[in-house]
């Protein structure tokens, strides 16, 4: 069990014009997961584009996911070919994510990926669980962000695995950016026995 698990998380521009940088970073404190990393900067077109692309794999499963969302609906996808529907989706995002200042942030703990995300809850806000940052603090959807030709803006980008997580830390953070330090709070997040609380 890897307890120095990382994971990338963005509070994307419109998170931080909503004003819910604190709050975001309640959520995810209040777990006991660790931030190692914490700034704020406006990244250009060319850096988010590079983002995105660190998983080979994304334009696939993003284009898919896009499509199954339609359908899931009862209704026809714009674009039917996942790998031309995530180019659509890439371009929206560069400017999206350009647009102002973002937070980014390194989490870190046991299953860090699972738990950011489970957090953040599911891509279109419009569909994203109640209880999530997603489904409590906006209303998105493809369908209008398709007819404002814009990205769907949901507050939060988070590492979708560990893999995933690896490379986009690189990405955002120096080495000496990152934190190693002790939380007293760790102790009993990942202690055996609490028997050392009663003196
Ligand atoms: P993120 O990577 O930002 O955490 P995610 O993993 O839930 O989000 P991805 O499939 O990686 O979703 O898409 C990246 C981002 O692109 C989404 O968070 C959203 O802002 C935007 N996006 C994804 N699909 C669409 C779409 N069909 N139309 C408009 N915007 C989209
Ligand atoms: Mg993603």
């Amino acid at each position: 069990m890897n307890k120095k698990e990382r994971s990338l998380v963005l509070i994307k521009p419109d998170g931080v014009q909503r004003g819910l940088i604190g709050e975001v970073i309640k959520r995810y404190e209040r777990t006991g997961l660790k931030l190692v990393g914490l700034k704020m900067f406006v990244p250009t077109a060319d850096f988010v584009k590079k983002h995105y692309l660190l998983d080979p794999g994304w334009k696939q499963s993003n284009g898919e996911k896009t499509i199954n969302a339609y359908k899931a609906k009862g209704q026809e996808p714009p674009i039917s070919d996942p790998i031309k529907a995530a180019e659509k989706t890439l371009g929206r995002l560069k400017s999206y994510i350009s647009s102002g200042p973002v937070v980014a942030m390194v989490w870190q703990g046991m299953n860090a990926v699972e738990v950011i995300r489970k957090i953040t809850g599911g891509t279109e806000p419009r569909t994203s669980d109640i209880g999530t940052i997603r489904g409590d603090f906006t209303i998105d959807s493809y369908e209008i962000a398709d007819l404002d030709d814009r990205s769907v803006r949901n507050i939060i980008h988070a590492s979708g695995s560990p893999k995933e997580a690896e490379m986009e830390v690189k990405h955002w953070f120096e080495d000496e950016e990152l934190m190693n330090y002790r939380l007293v709070g760790e102790e009993i997040l990942y202690d055996v026995n609490l028997d050392g609380i009663l003196e």
